[in-house]
Formats: structure tokens, sequence, C-alpha cells
């Protein structure tokens, strides 16, 4: 309806909270972690099989605020059929780009992601938004749980007994 970038931010939010893509859980998924954001009680689950080397299947589920459930929704959709090294590319460019160090226009990648843009004017919803990205980066890293107020960067630092 409106070209302008925050009302387009404010429908793809409620949208996917509405009817949140790929919610549930997985039967038996190759890889799996779980990922929480103390600062809001984001609490969420990320599972996909891995077939070969791409993301055949993904589910995620939890209790999380809007931002962080839109987020997972769209990052579900963004990664299902892609390669783990397309994936894991492009979670270190969605973090950037929520973090304000990529600007969305410099990526190829990011596509309708890119409403997230804004968020890095927003501290305190950053790591709402990151939240299931930096999960499906453990999942990948075989960490059973990650924690936004852990490390700056788990995904380089697994934690836990992996
Ligand atoms: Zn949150």
């Amino acid at each position: 309806m409106s070209a302008d970038p925050r009302s387009l931010y404010q429908e793809v939010i409620l949208d996917h909270n509405r009817k949140p893509r790929n919610h549930g859980v997985l039967a038996h998924p190759s890889h799996h972690a779980e990922g929480l954001n103390p600062l809001c009680g984001d609490h969420i689950q990320v599972a996909f099989d891995l077939v070969g080397d791409t993301i055949n299947a993904i589910a995620f589920q939890g209790e999380s605020c809007a931002i962080c459930k839109a987020s997972a929704s769209m990052m579900t959709m963004a990664v299902k059929g892609k390669r783990k090294d397309e994936a894991q590319a492009l979670a270190h460019e969605f973090i950037d780009m929520a973090t304000g160090r990529l600007d969305p226009k410099d990526s190829q990648h990011i596509g309708r992601l890119a409403v997230f843009s804004g968020i890095s004017e927003l501290p305190m919803r950053v790591k709402c938004a990151i939240l299931p990205w930096h999960t499906l980066q453990a999942a990948f890293n075989a960490v059973a749980t990650t924690s936004t107020e852990a490390d700056e960067d788990p995904m380089h630092t697994p934690l836990g007994d992996a």
C-alpha cells in the first residue's frame, strides 16, 4: 500500500506474526539448537534437515516477541532449499545489516530481509531480530544453546560442551 519503509516493516512483522511460516516441530531434524535473548525473554528453537549440503526442511517454535518471531519466520523462508554455505553467508549478512555494518543495497542476497535494516537504529531490538540467525548458526555448529548475552559473536566461539 505504501512505499514508506517503516509501514512496510510494520506490515511484514504483523503478517508473519499472524501467519508464521515453517512454524512447528520437525520429526527427526539433522540439526537443531535453542536460542535465548534474556534481554527481551525470547526463547526459540530452530531445527532443520540437511540433505547432502542443502536445507531440505526447516522449522522454528518458541516464545518470543513479534520482531523475533517475524525474523525467524522470514529466515526459514530465506534459507529453505539453500546450501549450507549460502545460508551461513546470508546469516552473516543479516547480522551485519541488523547491526548497521551492512547497507542492504550492497547485498545481492538480502532481498526481502531488507525490511529489517531499520532495526539497527533500535539497539534494544537488534538482538530480537538476529536471535533466529544466531540460533541457525549454532545448529550448524552443533551448539545446543546460544544466548545473545553470552558472547558478541557466538557463531565463532561455540559454547557448551560442543
Ligand atoms: Zn524480542
